[in-house]
């Protein structure tokens, strides 16, 4: 536990506004430590793009050395985000070769600093990268700053990096996103130039992710194979109680449960995360942190943050944080909202309907574009929001359903919907007022309140919330995909408008078309709805049951058009990410299936024999002493029946899953573990979970759901 969290035993004040930031090499140090042509150096270099020089960086890694042996550092990492969906690190010490006599010095150079070369043969690269060539280089990322993370090793001084081949191809999640906030940027420039803006020299995308997470006890945990090796219970009936009676949401924080949030902000504020929110989610020993919204790029690394520090600091507090999509069978799974809005370096929300006229037609181009993006490219987001785990979540009828649709909002839906129908906006829904004569486009204001939580991407005021995204998952790739889209509807947008000879008119003309054109994509109503899978269908929407199926989208002339004109992703790199997706599914899943085999084998099977022998031996008993053995021997029949089906289905799961580990890798693999493999999990895991409610509890081989929610 932190000092910090002694002292908040003792009841000491803590100082956030002293600890905001403590560990990390913000601006703000830079300012103080670095000499001031070398600082403005690197604020050019982070606002406008570019390189430092050599000599440069070396003045940067003294400071940033020195800093962090102050910190008590005696180690660095360059800190990537692979294709994994997690971190990457490889520690360096500062120890340098000693002099003749013995001393050394601590050291740390500029090219240290700004290049790495580590081993890159066992990251996952999709054949981008053969082994033979196994240098990666990692690179880095002046526009999220370095900081030092403290965990036992000691502290480490992080430089966040971008991790490419040695031909330059991207082998993680960080340079892509770069390459699409750029994009971004520059699309968006030119559509606020339209409007008049001249002051704009960059537009960013502003990310807050509300990260939902289970906390259950550590011992416990640890007596459950499926927990360790998969992160979620791959057998385990409901308990008596589950989340209907509403009362955990925003419920009364336990007392274990505060201590580990305490520590969690403690540790998220030195590291310069705004931890803000807390509080108890829908399911029993599930719970949400979200931090304040920032700058996209530094926002993906934060959550990175976020998720390390929650799976930390649980250990120390005896807990284990499950960041699993998928937990428990029948309760709410974790999600990741991610919100999302589109600022320029002046200020301007481009999602902020703004207070005069010509703002707001600005907004409704903006929303225009939107629309034809995320109708376009629905596939590709789902696709960006896909993973293992969220299989069970997306198209499961809870959170939000596999088909992309977009909520606006009662008032702006009325908006769009009169324009479409009439071309002019004639009255807003609930008082807001109309100026007219400027242009037939209103002036109002955004009624914004969220009134629809089915719904996959909501307008909620001066956001997008992009609610699809997995709880393990980077939000890196869904927000790249949300950069790349909006960045090809504004620059089409933009080619025409910029040939305008009426603009007013061209504005108004495109506005109407792309909202007519793009209608179908907004949606108000239960997106959970079964009614509404078949009204989508009639409305030709995709609807992408699994995350094996999304894969493909990668590579359709479609995509591989739109992330090659912005240079975000070349398509051999889609390629290699599409052949990682099929490998880390097939693998996931084998691993799910092992993991039922050996606890079916070892622990489930040998108990019920164990409970049926003392049944059997009762009903003997019972018999010669001339009682009635009717019970014991009812509930003996009914558990060896069900002890022969899950002999049988795992026998069957067993040799399933042979054949699919020895298949080729690839698209067909992947889909086999879908179609063959994750059946043949349910069978098995059907007379298991029948067999836990009848078994005495005495015998059965790990706690239970009802053990794990509700006793942490
Ligand atoms: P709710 O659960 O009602 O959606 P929260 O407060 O839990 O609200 O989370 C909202 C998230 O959206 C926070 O991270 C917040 O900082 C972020 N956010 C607010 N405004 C914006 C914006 N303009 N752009 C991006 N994110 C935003
Ligand atoms: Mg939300």
């Amino acid at each position: 536990m932190s000092d910090l969290s002694k002292s908040f035993e003792n009841n000491e004040r803590i100082d956030v506004e002293e600890l905001f930031g403590n560990n990390v090499f913000s601006l703000g140090v830079m300012r103080e430590r670095l000499p001031e042509s070398v600082f403005t150096e690197i604020e050019t270099v982070i606002e406008h793009g570019g390189e430092l020089s050599l000599a440069t960086a070396d003045i940067v890694a003294r400071a940033m050395k020195e800093w962090a042996i102050e910190k008590g550092a005696t180690h660095y990492t360059h800190w990537f985000q692979p294709l994994t969906g997690i971190t990457a690190e490889k520690h360096d010490s500062f120890v340098s070769h000693p002099d003749r006599e013995g001393r050394m010095l601590m050291d740390f150079r500029g090219k240290e600093l700004i290049k790495g070369e580590p081993d890159a043969s066992s990251f996952p690269s999709g054949g981008l990268r053969a082994t033979f060539e196994a240098r990666g280089y990692t690179a880095w990322d002046l526009t999220s700053p370095a900081f030092i993370k403290e965990t036992a090793t000691g502290p480490t001084l992080c430089i966040p990096t971008a991790f490419c081949s040695y031909t330059g191809e991207a082998l993680d999640k960080k340079t892509p996103l770069l390459r699409s906030l750029e994009a971004l940027s520059t699309q968006a420039l030119r559509i606020v130039r339209l409007f008049g803006n001249t002051e704009a020299t960059s537009v960013n995308a502003s990310v807050g992710a509300e990260q939902e997470y289970f906390l259950v006890d550590q011992a416990k945990a640890l007596k459950r194979e499926d927990l360790i090796f998969t992160g979620r219970t791959l057998f385990g009936s409901p308990a008596p109680k589950g989340q209907e009676l509403d009362d955990h949401y925003f419920g009364v924080i336990r007392e274990r449960i505060g201590a580990f949030m305490h520590d969690v902000n403690i540790e998220l504020w030195k590291l310069g995360v705004t931890a803000k929110t807390q509080h108890n989610e829908a399911a029993p020993a599930q719970h949400e942190i979200a931090p304040i919204y920032e700058s996209a790029n530094i926002a993906v690394d934060h959550n990175q943050l976020v998720m390390e520090t929650l799976k930390r600091v649980a250990g120390k507090h005896g807990l284990r944080c499950l960041l699993h999509e998928k937990p428990f069978a029948g309760v709410n799974g974790s999600g990741k909202h991610n919100n999302w809005s589109i600022t320029t370096d002046n200020g301007i929300n481009l999602l902020e309907p703004g207070e005069s006229p010509n703002e707001n037609v600005q907004f409704l181009l903006v929303l225009a574009c939107i629309m034809k993006a995320v109708d376009t490219h629905a596939d590709l987001l789902r696709q960006s929001a896909s993973n293992v785990g969220n299989d069970h979540r997306l198209g499961g009828f809870e959170a939000p359903p596999a088909i992309i649709s977009m909520f606006l909002g009662e008032q702006l839906e009325d908006v769009v919907r009169q324009l479409v129908e009439t071309g002019k906006v004639s009255n807003i829904k609930e008082g807001g007022t109309l100026q007219t004569g400027v242009s037939t486009l209103p002036d109002f204001e955004i009624d914004a309140t969220d009134r629809n939580r089915t719904s996959p991407f909501a307008f909620t005021g001066n956001k997008f919330e992009f609610r699809m995204v997995g709880s393990e998952d980077s939000i890196g790739s869904p927000n790249t995909t949300l950069n790349a889209i909006v960045a090809e509807a504004f620059c089409e947008a933009a080619d025409r408008l910029e040939a305008a000879e009426d603009f007013d008119l061209a504005v108004h003309d495109l506005i109407k078309e792309y909202m007519t054109k793009h209608q179908r994509i907004i949606f108000n109503g239960d997106g959970y709805s079964p009614e509404w899978v078949e009204e989508a269908a009639r409305r030709g929407l995709p609807n992408i049951p699994s995350m094996v199926e999304a894969v493909g989208t990668l590579v359709t002339d479609k995509s591989i058009k739109l992330f090659e004109k912005f240079g975000i992703f070349t398509r051999s790199e889609l390629e290699s990410r599409a052949e990682i997706l099929y490998e880390t599914y097939a693998k996931a899943i084998n691993i799910e299936a092992l993991t039922m085999v050996d606890m079916a084998n070892k622990q489930l099977v040998p108990a019920v024999i164990r409970f049926s022998g003392k049944l059997a031996d009762t009903v003997n008993a019972t018999v010669a002493a001339g009682g009635d053995a009717t019970v014991a021997s009812d509930l003996l029949k009914r558990v060896t029946g069900l002890l022969t089906k899950m002999q049988e289905a795992r026998v069957n799961l067993s040799i399933i899953e042979k054949e699919g580990s020895a298949m080729e890798r690839g698209r067909q693999q992947a889909f086999y573990y879908r179609e063959k493999v994750v059946p043949a999990m349910e069978e098995l895991r059907k007379p298991a979970d029948e067999l836990e409610r009848i078994v005495d509890k005495s015998y059965w081989p790990f706690p239970t759901y009802a053990d794990l929610m509700f006793e942490v």
